[in-house]
């Protein structure tokens, strides 16, 4: 567990000397527990307090990195179970599988797909985030042919799937750039892959099917020959067993702070199931409790699009909420005819509201208001979404020089508001839409004249 703020200040020097910048060490302890401030900024700490402090400030999930350029994936260094208990920091990296069995025109092409598949939502472009390469044949040669043709088609980050280290020791050649993920060590090998992983400076995961226990030792046994960067694959598979099986290692690792499983856990969604909806539904699961990567059997845009959705919704910081910016915004080719509606600033909400007014296929103008990126209901409840504030945007935006009609369509949760924003914008005519978004184009399309 994270050392506490009085646990820290034992360590210091108690000096209270100022030269960190805060004026007690006492208050430099409380900022570095709220990982706030770096250890270094205090010159004193004597090598042994520094070992212990370090030693014991590392996260309990080690956070590994795979991959080299602006894709790498990054994944671990959690710290609660529960996101309503803070937030989930490091999403797990989707990525899929292709075997070296597969012709090489088809390797190609799933990897063009996997690399360049994009979709858009609230506005953020989500991508899949690499490939696993199979080493299905047993053939190094065609191992390494089959992550040549990857890498020569999509530049994301690689897993190198072989428990023979020779098989392997070809792939990584073709791959050590991209510092690739290794897997997997076993009981059997992992003299050899801890070695590959150290001379190519790559990850690697550790696979064992023989329990927590065995697969404590064998990550210990592979730290101790100094490799840092672990992953986990418990060989766990289906819904319930990986559940169970994965909640119990996120449990050892932050509540009994058990270094030898502190790591990253890898899962093959597609592995023990009987079919794709089964995947899905295993990979969801996986998002959400305790994914760092996900290896999923084939490239499916109908699944990648909700895990990727998913994973957005369980990693965005609840207290951040994804925004756009407050501004007045012309949907089609709006003029001085078209409605106006107003919105908060929360990106679903203004999708959503964006959206349907696209669908309506009446051309309109959408003023947006900060509302500190809540959405309607959310921001009327907590002020930031009032008359005095509507008034505020339409002065502000420019608005009454676009739309002479002067008349403005509030949406119908907040109908309350409509006799204030009255008095705040003498001479407009205060209309209350829908509710729902979904209803606008009806809306529009019956109650819209200018
Ligand atoms: S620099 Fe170190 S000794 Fe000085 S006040 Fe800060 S924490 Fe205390």
């Amino acid at each position: 567990m994270a050392l506490s703020g009085l646990e820290i200040y034992k360590n210091l020097p108690k000096t209270n000397c100022k030269e960190c910048g805060f004026p007690t060490c006492l208050a430099f302890a409380m900022k570095l527990a709220a990982k706030g401030v770096e250890l270094s900024a205090c010159p004193y700490v004597s090598e042994a307090a520094k070992q212990a402090l370090e030693a014991a400030a590392a996260p309990p999930i080690r956070l590994v990195t795979i991959g080299a350029d602006s894709r790498k994936i990054e994944v671990g260094n959690e710290v609660v179970l529960f996101r309503h208990e803070k937030t989930f920091y490091h999403q797990p990296g989707i990525v899929v599988r292709v075997k070296d069995t597969e012709p090489a025109d088809q390797i190609a092409k799933t990897a063009k797909e996997v690399g360049g598949y994009s979709v858009e939502r609230v506005g953020l472009q989500l991508t899949l985030d690499g490939i696993a390469i199979e080493n299905t044949s047993g053939d190094p040669a065609k191992f390494a042919a089959a992550v040549k043709a990857v890498k020569d088609t999509a530049t994301v980050p690689l897993i190198l799937m072989s428990q023979d280290p020779k098989a392997m020791e070809a792939a990584l050649e073709v791959a050590k750039d991209g510092k690739p993920l290794i897997y997997a060590a076993t009981s059997q090998n992992w003299q050899e892959m801890a070695g590959l992983a150290k001379k190519y400076s790559a990850p690697l995961a550790v696979y064992s099917k023989d329990g927590l226990d065995q697969l404590a030792e064998l990550t210990k046994n592979i730290a101790g020959a100094g490799v840092a960067d672990l992953m986990l694959d418990p060989g766990a598979r289906g819904m319930l067993d990986s559940l169970q099986m994965m909640t119990q290692l996120r449990r050892l690792a932050l509540k009994k702070n058990f270094r030898a499983l502190g790591y990253p856990i890898i899962t093959f969604p597609g592995e023990g199931v009987d079919s794709l909806e089964e995947e899905a539904a295993t990979a969801a699961q996986h998002v959400a409790k305790y994914a760092g990567v996900i290896v999923l059997n084939s490239f499916n845009p109908a699944v990648a699009y909700p895990l990727l959705t998913e994973r957005l919704n369980l990693f965005t910081d609840p207290q951040k909420p994804i925004q756009v910016e407050p501004k007045l915004y012309a949907i089609g080719e709006a003029n001085e005819k078209s409605p106006l509606l107003v919105t908060t600033n929360f990106s679903l909400t203004y999708f959503s509201v964006a959206g349907e007014v696209e669908n309506s296929r009446i051309p309109a103008w959408l003023l947006v208001t900060d509302a500190e990126g809540m959405s309607v209901l959310t921001a009327w409840a907590a002020g930031k979404f009032d008359a005095e504030k509507i008034a505020k945007a339409v002065k502000s935006s420019g608005v009454e020089q676009k739309v002479p009609h002067k008349k403005i369509i509030i949406p119908g949760y907040v109908a309350t508001l409509s006799g204030e924003l009255e008095e705040e914008l003498p001479g407009w005519d205060i209309l209350v839409g829908t509710r729902e978004a979904v209803d606008i184009p009806a809306y529009l399309r019956s109650a819209w004249s200018a």
